[in-house]
């Protein structure tokens, strides 16, 4: 476990939407403008770190924002530009309804914390395993790797057409899984433990981010089943089949 002696800033702030793009038919790009003030305040805040986004309400009941989950992509300080991902699973949640119907012009407060804490500690060999909602983060995170590096990458997409290029310096291999209904359930935790592990490497370090059921399931295999070091892996729900996100 890696712990970080610094204390972390809370950041909140408003931003305008620069661009808005398909990268593919079920994954929204949204850029996000960022100023003068902005840069300043994002000074240490990395790409791949998560954020908590706040989507404005307006009904009977409440004007409070609906919170959610996401990632920095990229924060982009000479370009002026933060980078979120959105996956597009339909109206049915208020963050992907968002990111289908914005525009450019039209703003999004976004949270986060500065740090410089890494976001995968240093290991000779890294499994990644994730859905959709993990492509930003664990493209982020490869882009990152040091050449001497060599990671194995699961990702599993709605389809053919969402698969992404990943680009890095590090030796990675990358296998892709469709599945046009990941709230039905996913073959991702059965195809994860059929990966090669190597062995005798001086360390490894997995990391998985999915649905729920993936992340239980992949998470009691490393412990119980392979005796994985708990220090060499991280494991995160980033989302609940039939259950929308309870901050
Ligand atoms: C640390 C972290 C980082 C994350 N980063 C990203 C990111 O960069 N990009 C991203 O797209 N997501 C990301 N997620 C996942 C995202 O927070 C959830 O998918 C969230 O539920 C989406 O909110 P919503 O308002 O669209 O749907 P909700 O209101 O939360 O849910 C409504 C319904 O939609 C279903 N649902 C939610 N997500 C999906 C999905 N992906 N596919 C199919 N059905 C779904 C729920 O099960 C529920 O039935 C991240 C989560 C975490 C914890």
């Amino acid at each position: 476990m890696i712990t970080s002696p610094m204390t972390t800033k809370k950041i909140r702030s408003v931003f305008t939407i620069k661009n808005k793009t398909f990268l593919t038919p079920h994954l929204i790009r949204i850029i996000l403008d960022i100023d003068d003030t902005q840069a300043e305040l994002l000074a240490n805040v990395q790409s791949g770190s998560n954020n908590k986004i706040f989507i404005p309400t307006v009904t009977e009941k409440s004007n409070e924002p609906i919170v959610r989950t996401y990632t920095n992509r990229k924060v982009d300080l000479e370009n002026r530009e933060l980078i979120i991902d959105f996956v597009s699973h339909g109206e049915n949640g208020p963050a992907s309804a968002w990111a289908l119907r914005v525009n450019k012009g039209d703003t999004l407060e976004v949270g986060m914390k500065e740090s410089k804490r890494p976001l995968v500690p240093d290991a000779d060999f890294h499994l990644f395993v994730g859905d959709a909602t993990a492509l930003p983060v664990i493209c982020s995170i490869v882009e990152q790797l040091p050449s001497c590096v060599t990671a194995k990458i699961l990702l599993e997409v709605h389809g053919k057409e969402d698969e992404v290029m990943i680009c890095s310096a590090a030796d990675i291999s990358v296998e892709w899984l469709h599945n046009p209904q990941p709230e039905k359930g996913s073959r991702l935790a059965e195809l994860a433990r059929q990966v090669e592990i190597p062995t005798g490497l001086l360390k490894r370090y997995v990391y998985i981010a999915a649905e729920y059921t993936t992340v239980r399931e992949l998470r009691s295999y490393f412990k119980e089943i392979l005796n994985w070091d708990p220090n060499g892996m991280y494991a995160s729900s980033y989302w609940k089949a039939g259950q929308a996100e309870n901050i």
